[in-house]
């Protein structure tokens, strides 16, 4: 079924063409700011995106315009070719920053400071340091993994207070942008936890998947999708919180749980070793 065979069934008012449309679109009235025309859904990269919402998943749309059940939208989705859902694009070849080379003494210090062990992560995460030299200096090196193999990378720096903390390959850099990937994928089983970084993840373990940045790309929540069991622990603060409720939305659209876990502690790289034990319990079952 295509798109707009949808918006027909479901009696919604679209354009393809006049003076507001832009060519290659289908224009329609935006289902969370209301503005109209001002969502567009792409027809050669099949995406939708708002001029005043920005991007909004394809399910998130279609749920606020059909008012269906999760497991009816999850079936309208199916419908969809799997192309329309998600795009993985396959970009350059791995390239990574100069100096990359074994933890030193201040990235092992870095990484005690966190409450980890600098051997456990450069063993399980085969995280890295980058030293003084290039333009990622004082950083650790830390690769993503994609099915067992290193597809894309990010730097964290490791002097206080440095922006941005994060620096990551660009899509010429990667095999897979690192956009779409999600980080610790490798070592999940059944259930997942959301988190926001790759500290998240080492703290949380196996079965804890960092999304790197402030939004999750489509790939990324379709990836998310295919588990049973969701968990999502971002950081306390309201804005995260905020993000962490639309993800949980966007994932409450397809079969299995989402549950949104709130810390006591700030972020899960400052929970007690009882809440890290409790999701690590949670991901057990
Ligand atoms: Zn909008």
């Amino acid at each position: 079924m295509q798109f707009e065979q949808i918006l027909r069934d479901f009696h919604i008012h679209f354009s393809s063409v006049g003076p507001k449309c832009r060519q290659g679109w289908i224009n329609l009235r935006c289902p969370q700011c209301h503005k109209d025309p001002y969502l567009g859904y792409n027809l050669a990269k099949r995406y939708t995106h708002c001029w005043n919402c920005g991007s909004i998943p394809l399910w998130t749309v279609l749920r606020d315009l059909t008012q269906l059940r999760p497991q009816q939208i999850f079936d309208l989705i199916g419908e969809l070719p799997r192309d329309e859902i998600v795009s993985i694009s396959h970009t350059g070849k791995l390239e990574l920053p100069y100096g990359v080379e074994e933890l030193g003494r201040d990235h092992q210090e870095y990484i005690r400071d966190r409450r980890l062990s600098p051997l456990e992560i450069s063993r399980t995460w085969k995280v890295k340091g980058i030293g003084q030299h290039g333009s990622h200096r004082w950083r650790l090196f830390i690769p993503v993994e994609q099915r067992g193999e290193v597809v894309s990378w990010t730097t964290r720096s490791i002097i206080s207070g440095k922006e941005p903390r994060y620096l990551s390959a660009r899509p010429d850099q990667s095999k897979v942008p690192i956009e779409n990937c999600l980080y610790g994928v490798s070592r999940t089983h059944h259930s997942v936890c959301v988190v926001e970084g790759p500290i998240d993840t080492w703290t949380i373990g196996p079965g804890a998947v960092a999304i790197l940045g402030l939004r999750t790309s489509p790939s990324q929540l379709e990836q998310l999708s295919r588990f049973p069991v969701r968990y999502i622990c971002f950081d306390r603060e309201e804005e995260a919180q905020r993000r962490a409720r639309k993800l949980r939305d966007d994932l409450s659209v397809f079969p299995g749980k989402t549950a949104n876990i709130l810390l006591e502690a700030k972020d899960p790289g400052s929970a007690s070793r009882e809440e890290i034990n409790h999701i690590r319990g949670l991901l057990r079952k």
